[in-house]
Order: C-alpha cells, then structure tokens, then sequence
C-alpha cells in the first residue's frame, strides 16, 4: 500500500504522515527534507539557490539517511527550499530517489507537494491535507518556539502565504490536488481529529480495492 499525502506548508501532513505510517508498519520519507537538505547543501557551500547546476548536484548528492532534521527544519531552510524545488531540473534530480522509497515492497507513506501527482501517481490511496493560512501559521509558530526560535506570528504567515504562491505557481509539479485525491481540511482539527479522518479515508480506499479485487471483470 502506498499512502500519498499532499498539501501546503504547516498543514499537518507530516505529523499525519508519522502517525499512519506507525499505524500500517510502512516507512515513511518526508519529501521536503530532499528539498530541504539541498537548500542547506548550497548555503553551506555559499551557493546561490538558483545556481542550477550546483543546486542539481548537491541534489544527485543527497543519501535518505544522512538529514540532520534540527536545522533542516528551521524556519530559513523552509523558505530556501521551496526556491530550490522550483529548479525542474533539482525535481528530476529527486524523482527516481522518491519513486525507489515509493515502490518498496512493503509499501510507503509518502508526504509533500508532488507525491500523488509525479512521484506515486497511482498510491493506493492519496489525501490532500490543508487548513487556513492562519491556522497554518499559528501551527507553524508554536512548533519554532517549542524548538527555541524567536518567532513572530505575522512573519511566519507572511512565510506561509509567500510559499504557497511559489509552491502553486512554478510551472514543474505544481503543488495541487491529484484528480482523485480526498481533501482533508483540518482547520478545526486537532491532531487526533485528523488523524481519525485520515484513517477513514484510508480504510475506505482498501475496501474499494478489496471490492473490485473481488468482483468479476466486465467483459
Ligand atoms: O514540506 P516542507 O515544508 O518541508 O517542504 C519545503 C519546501 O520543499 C516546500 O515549500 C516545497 O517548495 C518543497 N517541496 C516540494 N515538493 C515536495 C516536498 C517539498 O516542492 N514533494
């Protein structure tokens, strides 16, 4: 089974994403990291984030094991990553390390912007998590300040609406929804809410798969 989980930043994607994977036993890779450690690769470097080349080979460069999640996930490297993942050429880099984690034999939980529309276009099942920008941001605060940024709310929704427009604008995988993806709105949820929406949504998607794998083929 391939769970797809797509959506803006801050949306609770990730959180949920951890939560069914330990639920199925499937591993689990958070995309943004790839675009994250990449962003990171070219400023450690003193790279500008549009230089394609460097940008595609610190990409090519990048091992699933080797992120270091602490300063990836500050608020800068967010920012820096969205302008790297616009480089279609850094996507290409990335698409064949995804697909590979994707096709694992036991199956995968995948999020990020691109999972059910590029990288597992035919997951068994594929939700689209969002909220509202403000909801996002309030998340986004609080979990900066848990990790000891100083942070001010009306800049992270600045962030937020700044990297959904680049997210849903550049020309290569666009952020969006797959045509068949279930949109999850969790602007009113907690964790748990969301969880237990998610997993409905998964279950529903076995049955189907369980009934058409049981029902007999029109000729
Ligand atoms: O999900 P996260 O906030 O870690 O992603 C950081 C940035 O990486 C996003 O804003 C987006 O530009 C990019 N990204 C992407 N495609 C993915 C995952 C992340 O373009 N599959």
């Amino acid at each position: 089974m391939i769970i797809a989980l797509d959506g803006p930043a801050a949306s609770g994607k990730g959180t949920l994403a951890r939560r069914l994977a330990a639920h199925f036993g499937l591993p689990h890779l958070d995309t943004g990291l790839l675009y994250r450690a990449t962003a990171r690769t070219l400023m450690d470097d003193d790279a500008r984030l549009d230089d394609v080349a460097k940008a595609v080979s610190a990409a090519r460069g990048l091992a699933l094991t080797d992120f270091d999640e602490d300063r990836l996930r500050g608020r800068e490297m967010g920012e820096a990553a969205s302008v790297v993942a616009a480089i279609p050429e850094v996507r290409a880099a990335l698409i064949d390390m995804q697909r590979a984690f994707a096709r694992r034999p036991q199956g995968a939980v995948l999020d990020g912007r691109d999972i059910g529309t590029v990288i597992a276009p035919d997951a068994t099942v594929k939700i689209f998590v969002t909220a509202s920008a403000e909801a996002r941001a309030q998340r986004r605060a609080l979990e900066l300040r848990g990790r000891g940024e100083i942070v001010d709310y009306h800049a992270i929704l600045d962030d937020i609406r700044k990297r959904d427009a680049r997210d849903r604008e550049r020309s290569e995988a666009p952020l969006k929804p797959a045509l068949d993806a279930e949109i999850l709105d969790t602007t009113d949820m907690n964790v748990e809410a969301a969880l237990v929406a998610a997993l409905a949504i998964v279950e529903a998607a076995l049955t189907r798969q369980d009934h058409a794998a049981k029902s007999p083929r029109a000729c």
